[in-house]
């Protein structure tokens, strides 16, 4: 008789958007009368730019005349694409990464998850804590992170790095040794960053353990200080020790078009076997890629009007990031973020817990953020607020914040 993956029923019962959703509806239909705004979920909202519609109109054309038909893509992305991301994430930033270390795939969640497919379930996984969900849900559905303990919101078998306002809400490297890192920054969903010499260390601190540091740098776009790197391989030894996952979706508005990349150079081994060949035989045979007219978007981002939309875009989002931080601060909470993400992370005032403060936020102001609980025990007491509202809506939604 079939058997199912019996990791999945250890899962805790509900996502945590999905539990937003639910409370929402809820209260809408309760409150029919009220305008609810939604500073909650980590989604986009601005349309897609000029330069990329033109590109899709073009490349569907193409895909309507024989001559320039196109069937399957190249298992790991046209050199198109891989060209013009080596030259413009890497190279322009002394960054020693070539194009065919580049696998082009349909999004960054697909790919943290899909990388546990080339490690053992032996390895024990060390994350930030709070952060984006999806590293330890994937870890726990392929049976690596131990049981989950109800009462203190954790696995087992996972290696919890917390990131509270004591450690400036970046990881301190772990008193015991992990074999795979996940680190993200600029950081969902506290907004935090760390300077280029501290992520050497944990850079050096992989190569001297023998771990690999799986680097989500999904919201690189927003950073906007000088001492923040935009990808790990700025530092020295990085490519012996990281991955990086990167994403179209935060900075040109690809969400729902799907497109992101992983980064896993030829350097990177366990014992002799190089993870680029692993994953390079996963990606071809799973068939990870997006398709061409998504892949022909992606560069024209990379071209000189691209980069000026995909910048105007950002700042968009980055003059709410400022909104709220500094509504916020006049209101008198206590905030971090926002400065090189699109995320601000306050402390809920009067000790509250983050999901009743996501209660009283939504019946007082009804105004809708995101429970820090929700990223990691260490998120317990805090709460998010995102960027990717309207720029009127957010304004309004900290007047009645203010109000309250
Ligand atoms: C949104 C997000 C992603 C998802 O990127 P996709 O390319 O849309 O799958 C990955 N990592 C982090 C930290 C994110 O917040």
């Amino acid at each position: 008789m079939f058997k199912i993956n019996d990791n999945y029923l250890k899962l805790p019962g509900s996502y945590l958007f999905s539990t937003i959703a639910k409370k929402v509806s809820a209260y809408s239909q309760a409150n029919p009368d009220k305008e609810i705004i939604r500073l909650g979920i980590g989604d986009v909202t601005l349309p897609l730019s000029p330069v990329v519609i033109d590109t899709l109109h073009g490349a569907v054309d193409e895909m309507g005349k024989a001559e320039t038909f196109r069937g399957y893509a190249p298992d790991l992305g046209y050199d198109f694409l891989r060209n013009a991301i080596a030259d413009y994430d890497y190279k322009r930033l002394g960054a020693d990464i070539s194009a065919d270390e580049i696998f082009v795939s349909d999004g960054a969640k697909s790919d943290s998850g899909n990388i546990g497919d080339i490690f053992s379930v032996d390895n024990k996984i060390a994350v930030c804590d709070p952060v984006y969900p999806v590293y330890v849900d994937t870890n726990a559905m392929a049976g690596r992170t131990g049981e989950y303990l109800v009462d203190q919101q954790k696995w087992s078998n996972v290696i919890y790095m917390p990131c509270t306002a004591e450690t400036n809400f970046a990881p301190e490297l772990p008193k015991e040794t992990p074999d795979i890192i996940y680190l993200c920054f600029p950081n969902n969903p506290t907004g935090s960053t760390i300077t280029k010499d501290e992520l050497q260390r944990w850079v050096d601190y992989a190569n001297k353990v023998g771990a690999v540091i799986i680097y989500d740098a999904a919201y690189e776009a927003y950073i906007s200080e000088e001492n923040v790197p935009h990808t790990i391989y700025e530092c020295e030894g990085a490519r012996t020790c990281a991955i990086e996952l990167r994403s179209f979706s935060k900075n040109a508005g690809f969400t729902g078009v799907r497109l992101g990349f992983t980064v896993i150079p030829k350097d990177l081994k366990s014992g002799d076997v190089s993870l680029h060949s692993l994953w390079a035989r996963r990606h071809g045979t799973k068939f990870n890629g997006a398709p061409y007219i998504i892949q022909r978007a992606g560069a024209a981002i990379y071209t000189e009007e691209g980069q000026k939309q995909t910048k105007q875009q950002i700042a968009y989002y980055m003059k709410n990031a400022k909104t709220i931080l500094e509504g916020l601060k006049s209101a008198g909470y206590t905030v971090s973020g926002g400065v090189n993400a699109p995320y601000i992370w306050l402390k809920t005032p009067d000790k509250m817990t983050s999901w009743e403060f996501f209660d009283y936020l939504l019946e007082n102001a009804n105004v809708v953020g995101t429970p820090g609980s929700g990223f990691g025990p260490s998120g317990e007491g805090y709460f998010r607020l995102t960027a990717f509202g309207s720029y009127e809506n957010t304004v309004r939604a900290l007047e009645r914040i203010k109000a309250l």
